[in-house]
């Protein structure tokens, strides 16, 4: 089992890199770093990521959140977001590293399967730049780049299930990329960002909002959508970034 990990801005090669350029690569326990990516790291978590993590534990997304992670501001953005929680071990390990390597490896975070690429600049369905925007993160510990085996990024993301991620999460990535483009003075309501944290992090508070306040008398949905959003959290997250879209970029109050 090989074990990925996300941006560490410690040793960022700046080599811009594109959907075809060419790397060679490879990760398993056979690697004398084995795990070490994943101790020292701030691992950012995305919607998806969280539905993920939190279905892989059974564990309702609020107490996912208060065992797992730790809230933070996106920089130039002013918008909440969560990074996993470290180990209290003196070396700041992830909490899901094991000698053995990731105890969530198949729900691994997108962030972790992307390494050793960082992405440059967040994917964004409108305007985004076709080739990409990736880099290297060259840690020196990581003997990954020591091995034969070759791909393009392309290829990777596709291996590491990167692509899969990035649609679930695309209408909410373009909604962080439309704020960051906002003037910075230009700031959000408290109650504006604790309905993004709601509805990208907190998902099973968002299902009760939706079906326990008057939410849907002030914005009716059709029986079979109504029914969808009761489990399908992918569902219920379009669902709500397309609302907080409203919230936020049209200046309507949506709100109940
Ligand atoms: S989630 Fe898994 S792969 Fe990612 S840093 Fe933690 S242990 Fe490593
Ligand atoms: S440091 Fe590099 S080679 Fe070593 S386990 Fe992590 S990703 Fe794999």
């Amino acid at each position: 089992m090989n074990t990925d990990h996300p941006e560490n801005n410690a040793h960022i090669n700046p080599t811009r890199l594109g959907y075809q350029s060419r790397f060679q690569f490879k990760c398993h326990p056979g690697v004398s770093c084995f795990t070490q990516c994943c101790r020292g790291i701030q691992i950012i978590l995305t919607p998806y990521d969280i539905i993920r993590l939190k279905r892989r534990l059974a564990l309702p997304s609020d107490e996912f959140l208060a065992i797992y992670t730790e809230p933070h501001l996106l920089e130039k953005t002013d918008l909440p977001m969560v990074t996993l929680k470290h180990l209290d071990d003196g070396q700041e390990s992830c909490a899901f590293v094991r000698d053995k390597g990731c105890i969530v490896y198949e729900d691994r975070p997108t962030a972790c399967r992307y390494y050793p690429l960082g992405v440059g600049t967040l994917q964004h369905k409108e305007g985004a730049d076709d080739d990409g925007f990736f880099f290297f993160i060259n840690e020196p510990h990581c003997k990954g780049f020591d091995e034969s085996q070759e791909w393009t990024v392309a290829d990777w993301r596709q291996d590491q299930g990167v692509d899969e991620r990035d649609a679930v999460n695309a209408e909410w990535t373009d909604l962080v990329v439309r704020k960051r483009s906002f003037p910075v003075n230009i700031k959000l309501t408290d109650q504006a960002k604790q309905m993004f944290f709601m509805v990208s992090y907190n998902l099973d508070q968002f299902r009760r909002f939706v079906f326990e306040s008057t939410f849907l008398q002030r914005m009716p949905v059709d029986d079979a959508t109504r029914e969808q959003l009761k489990t399908d959290d992918v569902a219920l997250l379009k669902f709500g970034v397309n609302w907080l879209k409203n919230l936020l970029f049209k200046q309507k109050d949506p709100l109940p």
